[in-house]
């Protein structure tokens, strides 16, 4: 475990009781997210684009088109600010003012650099699809040549990083607590539902128990 150091970039100023720098809070957080955002400047003009992702070690990879502005931007050795959150669930407490969100979220500042190597690009994409359904390296068909001379992979080295986490019950007013008024946390999680099977799917194929059991949470 490594601890982020606290700069004026990542440091928590509003309830910084809620902040962790620790790798291991905050990779638990990472790697449980099914998406990010990444947030970067171009011409003084701030974007944040939603996109997937894996952490391999200290470092976040990103892959997507050739094409892609924003992976352009990062192989140009741009910084990004990359952003993640976990709802836990609603906190509704007696008064408007205290209603608030369970919550752990990321927000990690780095640099990347394009991944070259045929081998690092293969073993990049795999954690990619390894982070979005563990188990689907194995069996889906692996990128071709030309599919892989169309995509590029990047990897971010984790600079600085910071977790905030909200958990626990809504905090009132002490005069509001006899207020006749439902109070509590609503827990939310995200879940799958159903499989729905490809109609176009020529064989009758069972679903793989990695689908029929996923789970965004840790084992
Ligand atoms: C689901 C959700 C809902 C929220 N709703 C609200 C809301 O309605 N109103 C509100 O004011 N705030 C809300 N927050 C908290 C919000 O993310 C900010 O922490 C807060 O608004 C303070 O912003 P700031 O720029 O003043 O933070 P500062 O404390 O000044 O930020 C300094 C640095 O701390 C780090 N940091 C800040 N926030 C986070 C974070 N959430 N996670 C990880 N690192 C962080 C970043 O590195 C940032 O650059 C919510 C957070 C989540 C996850």
């Amino acid at each position: 475990m490594t601890e982020f150091p606290k700069t004026s970039q990542n440091r928590i100023k509003r309830l910084p009781k809620r902040g962790y720098y620790d790798s291991e809070t905050i990779y638990k957080i990472l790697d449980e997210a099914l998406i990010c955002h990444v947030g970067f400047v171009e011409n003084k003009q701030p974007f944040i684009i939603p996109i997937n992702f894996a952490r391999v070690n200290d470092t976040i990879i990103l892959h997507g088109a050739k094409a892609s502005r924003l992976l352009k931007h990062i192989e140009a050795g741009n910084p990004v600010c990359i952003e993640v959150t976990l709802v836990d669930g609603l906190v509704l407490a007696r008064s408007v003012f205290h209603h608030s969100i369970n919550y752990r979220s990321v927000v990690l500042f780095g640099s990347g650099q394009t991944i070259e190597d045929d081998q690092d690009k293969m073993a990049a994409l795999e954690a990619v699809t390894e982070h979005i359904v563990p188990g689907r390296w194995g069996e889906a068909r692996l990128p071709n040549r030309k599919e892989l001379n169309a995509t590029s992979v990047v990897s971010i080295r984790i600079d600085q990083a910071s977790a905030k986490v909200r958990s626990g019950p809504p905090g009132d007013e002490e005069e509001d607590y006899a207020l006749p008024i439902w109070a509590g946390v609503l827990p939310l999680q995200e879940m799958p539902l159903s499989p729905k099977r490809d109609e176009l799917m020529t064989q009758n194929i069972a679903v793989p128990k990695y689908i029929a059991k996923y789970s965004r949470k840790q084992k």
